[in-house]
């Protein structure tokens, strides 16, 4: 599995809070003149425009949401900004800045600290993003990682989540259930180097969806292809829990039903030969497996055109009246009852 190749090893106490923060921030600069002022002041400073400025933040917690032992620190800071990136986006908007907070035990070097801004600021560098503050203190035992994002929307471009209309048609990007199966096979790796150290493993039939779990990257292409396209969904999530457990908001808080066709949700052929291999159904894969990072939205059907042929873009299914309720129509023409089994943060130990 993924070793510790770096043997230096210096202690965070020898540079002390503030060295580390300087350390830490150096490299990074300031791409966008929304930003007056970045790290070393008591707060960062940014100007407010005649948008909307959309945050978000989340928290994720060694053991709970992320395992180092197959998760590289540098991975974990890219994904960790990616998966703030990615509610940014959801909202039809373009994010700006972040800020970083972490806390650290004693059990981490400098080196570690080190690789994971790596992540954090090769995310920064390809999405546009400065980084303009954060916090840093010590934890007793594990890593936390706590990310807000700041973007900005153009006020009659904001997109929500509860303003899906019946006969919108339901659209995802890309495909769905490969960052569940990556951890899964991970898993599987890991209990087999526990037992047997020496194994090497050959994870090329898996590679993209280890890299789906390892490296996510949130869809600001998508956003930008829809503006090209002069489509503005009607209502928009991005996946994070699940396709279920998403169009389950989507629809419940926009008060609508909707039927979603099993054949038309997307899968790569790793999902789907990895499914038969692991003896899962690759539908329930997709509807609750979860950190996809793809963008799930609704469009009204006169857009359906300008869509129609794109190969980022899968229409699914179509919104109804809330009366119908929120259905999978299976292969064999069944009508399911959808149900959030999604991923829960909340129960996953
Ligand atoms: P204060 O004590 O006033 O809260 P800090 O000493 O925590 O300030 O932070 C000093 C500066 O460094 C601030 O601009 C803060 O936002 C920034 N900063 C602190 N920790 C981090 C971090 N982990 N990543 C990026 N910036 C940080
Ligand atoms: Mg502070």
């Amino acid at each position: 599995m993924i070793e510790d190749k770096n043997q230096t090893r210096t202690s965070l106490t020898e540079l002390g809070e503030f060295g580390l923060i300087k350390h830490l921030t150096q490299n990074f600069k300031i791409q966008h003149k929304s930003t007056i002022k970045g790290v070393g002041d008591d707060a960062a400073v940014l100007t407010i425009t005649d948008k909307h400025i959309l945050v978000t933040t989340d928290l994720l917690i060694e053991g709970v949401h992320f395992d180092l032992s197959y998760m590289p620190l540098k991975h974990l800071g890219y994904k960790a900004v990616m998966v703030n990136l990615s509610d940014v986006y959801a909202m039809n908007g373009n994010a700006t800045q972040i800020t970083v907070s972490i806390a650290v035990s004693n059990r981490f070097p400098l080196e570690a600290v080190e690789e994971l801004y790596e992540g954090i600021h090769l995310a920064c560098r390809g999405y546009n993003i400065d980084l303009i503050g954060g916090d840093t203190t010590s934890s007793t035992t594990g890593l936390l990682i706590s990310i807000t994002a700041i973007g900005e929307v153009n006020k009659e471009e904001v997109v929500y989540r509860n303003t899906a209309k019946p006969t919108d048609l339901l659209v995802v990007s890309g495909d769905l259930g490969a960052a569940y199966l990556g951890l899964q096979v991970l898993e599987r790796e890991k209990q087999v180097f526990q037992v047997n150290p020496d194994s090497q493993p050959d994870l090329t039939n898996y590679s993209y969806l280890i890299e789906r779990q390892l490296k996510p990257e949130a869809r600001k292409d998508i956003v930008k292809l829809l503006k090209d396209l002069e489509v503005k969904p009607t209502a928009m999530i991005d996946i994070s829990d699940g396709l279920s457990s998403e169009i389950l908001h989507i629809c419940t808080q926009s008060k609508v039903g909707c039927n979603l066709y099993e054949d038309k949700i997307p899968l790569d052929p790793q999902v789907i030969s990895t499914c038969e291999e692991f003896n899962l159904n690759s539908t329930t894969i997709a509807l609750s497996g979860g950190e996809d990072y793809e963008l799930l939205f609704t469009i009204s059907q006169e857009d359906f055109p300008k869509i129609q042929a794109n190969p980022h873009l899968s229409i699914i299914g179509h919104i109804t009246e809330e009366s119908e309720g929120v259905n999978l129509v299976t292969r064999a023409n069944q009508l399911i009852k959808l149900t959030a089994q999604g991923w829960n943060a909340l129960q996953k130990e």
